[in-house]
């Protein structure tokens, strides 16, 4: 079982509209973020976790031939312009794609892809079949727990799948979620930018200190600005934890 990072950039991607970026950090193409996403390979199944507004592109560059069911964190559109983009697996599947998410998330996505649902469906546009998650499930060989997260005033989910835990866009996680990860081996968390405090996102410290309160041994950073260097801040973290890149993948414990 692996996961692939599909994206690693945070919502405006790296380097942002009209390809500006500091230019130091030109020289290294771990610099180059697409929108955070990730896709699970299983013995039994392929899912995606968010597919944002580059899914077209981050799908061919990784080979995603099919993809049986999604996750979505929240409604932004970082995390779910991709959507559109799922058609084809509709035409392989020979059915709608199963998205699972709030409640929140399916109302919105409802508003903002109108022309795919209810009368409004447009014939033959992408077909979701969109799901509220509350508790865990088990979907062929893997089990998803759902970890409500804040994201400023907005409620999220994380996700557990087995021993690993997806936090993107985190601001504050409850002592409830810091339970439902325990046992985890490798935990993937947001963290924008070194300084200063934002109201919506974990800074790099911020995250640093939460992994280490939680003790999970295997840390991956994720939806980073484009003031985030690669190297050089990957030498000033713990060695147990690293900025993840596009393209990157690890096993799925
Ligand atoms: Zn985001
Ligand atoms: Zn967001």
């Amino acid at each position: 079982m692996k996961l692939t990072f599909l994206g690693t950039g945070t919502s405006m991607g790296v380097p942002v509209a009209g390809g500006f970026m500091r230019e130091e950090l030109f020289h290294d193409p771990r610099n180059e973020r697409m929108r955070c996403s990730i896709w699970v390979q299983t013995n039994e199944c392929s899912f995606l976790i968010d597919v944002g507004p580059e899914y077209r592109m981050q799908s061919i560059r990784s080979g995603i031939k099919s993809v049986d069911f999604v996750l979505v964190t929240h409604e932004h559109m970082d995390h779910i312009g991709g959507l559109d983009e799922l058609r084809m697996y509709n035409y392989k599947k020979k059915g709608p794609i199963e998205v699972y998410t709030t409640q929140s998330a399916c109302d919105s996505i409802k508003n903002r892809f109108d022309y795919m649902f209810g009368e409004k469906k447009y014939p033959g546009s992408t077909s979701l079949d969109l799901k509220v998650i509350t508790a865990p499930m088990n979907i062929g060989d893997v089990e998803i727990t759902p970890l409500p997260i804040s994201h400023g005033s907005l409620e999220i989910l994380g996700y557990r799948l087995n021993n690993t835990a997806y936090l993107t866009d985190v601001k504050h996680i409850p002592e409830s979620t810091i339970e439902l990860l325990n046992g985890c081996e490798t935990i993937i968390l947001s963290a924008l930018r070194w300084e200063p405090e934002h109201p919506t996102h974990l800074t790099i410290p911020e995250a640093v200190e939460i992994i280490e309160q939680t003790q999970i041994y295997e840390a991956y950073l994720i939806h980073m600005n484009s003031y985030v260097d690669h190297e050089s801040t990957n030498k000033k973290l713990p060695p147990h934890i690293k900025l993840a890149f596009d393209m990157q993948t690890i096993p799925l414990r």
